[in-house]
């Protein structure tokens, strides 16, 4: 076998692990998982002595550390209190990644409401540089990664998310493989749709597969997107196709278990990867 490239990682403190995030990390790897996404979705309440225990348990059981950003965010809002608290939840998301040890907090770009793709992309570029701009002023080091959106109606395609990247560096496309389905942004059906939506990326943001971070599940939709989120064993998307184009192209990076069995179904794609690796 070669070496593991690829890590997986339950979205949140895993079924079967007690007590909190801390407690997450060490049970993670007991479990044998590489790396734990803790989900900051509901707001940022991590104090900074207890992220700082979070960041010694992770350097010492080898877990890579990344989160979830709050919910209540959308970069494309024209309303004033609605952008200052996108900045606030993205801002404190990153500085308690950070504080962590994490290096990559996700968030969901955003929402067209009233305004064209073009108006949209560009009022998310605004907000988002002026959270670098606070995180650059307060010292925190972490990427923002925009997560590929499920929903037509929902700013963050396939194309604005590495176009982001493309005119904002720090921040990174995070492949949400089923969204991509939902939306129709990629086909994500065979192994050979898998290959070329990773030659796209990386066309575009060359390196992008040594370090690329994902969420993984099955998703249930409508011809306006996603509407919930399954169990992998749905195969909508399949994932034993991805787990083999992974493992055949040294592909390196994150795959974080967004599926309601977290974990149980984090370990199911993990063994599918070791046994094609
Ligand atoms: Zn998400």
């Amino acid at each position: 076998m070669r070496k593991q490239l690829v890590r997986f990682a339950s979205a949140g403190i895993p079924i079967q692990c007690g007590g909190g995030n801390l407690e997450a990390v060490q049970c993670s790897r007991e479990m044998g998982l590489g790396a734990l996404e803790l989900e900051f979705v509901r707001g940022v309440k991590m104090k900074e002595a207890s992220a700082a225990q979070i960041k010694e348990s992770a350097r010492k059981n080898d877990v890579l550390i990344s989160s979830h950003a709050p919910y209540y965010v959308n970069c494309c809002t024209q309303e004033k209190s609605k952008v200052a608290g996108t900045i606030r939840h993205i801002f404190s998301s990153a500085q308690a990644t950070s504080w962590c040890g994490g290096t990559i907090t996700v968030f969901h770009p955003g929402y067209y409401q009233k305004l064209g793709k073009e108006e949209a992309f560009q009022a998310a570029k605004k907000v988002l540089l002026m959270i670098k701009e606070r995180m650059d002023k307060e010292k925190v080091k972490c990427a923002l990664g925009a997560e590929t959106v499920g929903k037509k109606s929902a700013f963050g395609g396939l194309d604005e998310a590495v176009r982001l990247h493309e005119e904002l560096g720090f921040v990174w496309p995070v492949l949400d493989f089923a969204h991509l389905l939902a939306r129709g942004d990629f086909p994500c059906k065979s192994e050979e749709d898998y290959r070329k939506l990773f030659d796209t990326v990386e066309k575009r943001i060359p390196g992008y597969g040594k370090d690329f971070h994902s969420h993984f599940s099955s998703i249930e939709y409508t011809d306006k997107g996603e509407r919930n989120h399954l169990p992998i064993s749905a195969n909508r998307p399949p994932y034993k196709p991805l787990m083999k184009m992974l493992a055949e192209n040294g592909i390196s990076g994150r795959v974080v278990c967004e599926s309601p069995r977290l974990e149980y179904d984090a370990l199911i794609l993990q063994n599918e990867y070791l046994e094609c690796a």
